[in-house]
């Protein structure tokens, strides 16, 4: 059986209990991050707790753990499940009190983490994704990695219904990032991605990527591109702590550097493989 933590308590998943009246549950009022877990250890862990920080104080959601807290017990619940190679979800809510909008004066916050045991997407990774474009009718705290993800979860789905792996999100022709990961392109050797401000989610992997192009002197643009920059690319990936690297071969149905992975993208992923020891 699986351990989660719940509550500041180890527990098999069979004896977690919700409530509904869960604010998490009831509003979609609470938090999250996903990390990855590369040979039994937390992939960039420093940087998912310093995100998890900021997506509270965007929400006015006070945590009463610390960072080394809520690390330790990432880690105990790695090891309680013998996690070599996954993922772990945590979940913080504003916690459980009858429904109303206002924020209740005592509810304390309600934190749930979970492990998954699940691979690499090494299929995609190595022969990229076709992507539809759709308008992004998120709010304009993005950059919060909040639990309501209806927009996202509605972009997903239209683009599965399309034949596509993913939807690639713009604001009036300005792409801001995909429904769960960031987007990167490529022109004449430059690599551009959306700045990290209130538009996007400032993806871990996405200061990954851009920290291995400085160090392969690769040039990075951190500034707004066009839908047509996207159709017109030499190359384009999605960024995410579960698709990493993977290449996108097509936009709309059109191909994306004759529909083949780009040499700056597969450098990228090299680099990327060295550094979670692979
Ligand atoms: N953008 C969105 C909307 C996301 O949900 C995610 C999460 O995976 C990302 C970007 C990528 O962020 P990270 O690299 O931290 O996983």
């Amino acid at each position: 059986t699986s351990i989660y933590w719940h509550d500041n308590a180890f527990l098999p998943e069979e004896e977690v209990r919700i409530s509904p009246h869960d604010r998490g549950y009831n509003f979609g009022d609470g938090i999250y991050e996903v990390f990855r877990v590369y040979g039994g250890e937390l992939f960039e862990a420093e940087a998912h707790f310093e995100r998890l920080r900021l997506s509270a104080e965007g929400l006015k959601l006070a945590l009463p753990w610390e960072n080394d807290g809520l690390h330790a017990a990432m880690k105990e619940l790695v090891e309680r499940n013998a996690l070599a190679e996954g993922t772990v979800y945590l979940q913080i809510s504003r916690g459980t009190a009858p429904r109303n909008h206002l924020f209740p004066a005592d509810a304390a916050p309600v934190a749930l983490a979970y492990t998954r045991e699940v691979g690499r997407p090494v299929q995609a990774m190595d022969q990229g994704i076709s992507v539809v474009t759709l308008e992004d009718i998120r709010w304009l705290h993005c950059n919060y990695k909040t639990l309501n993800l209806l927009a996202n979860v509605l972009a997903k789905q239209e683009a599965a219904d399309r034949g596509a792996a993913d939807a690639v999100l713009h604001r009036s022709g300005i792409v801001t990032e995909s429904s769960a990961s960031n987007v990167m392109i490529v022109k004449n050797g430059t690599l551009i991605t959306h700045p990290a401000d209130n538009l996007i989610l400032h993806g871990v992997t996405r200061a990954v990527a851009l920290r291995l192009a400085r160090a392969a002197e690769i040039p990075t643009e951190e500034r707004t591109f066009t839908l047509d920059e996207l159709y017109a690319a030499d190359e384009a990936f999605v960024t995410g702590t579960t698709v990493e690297i993977t290449p996108i071969v097509a936009v709309d149905g059109r191909e994306v550097n004759d529909g083949k992975p780009g040499p700056i993208t597969r450098r990228l992923q090299r680099e990327f493989a060295a550094v979670i020891g692979l």
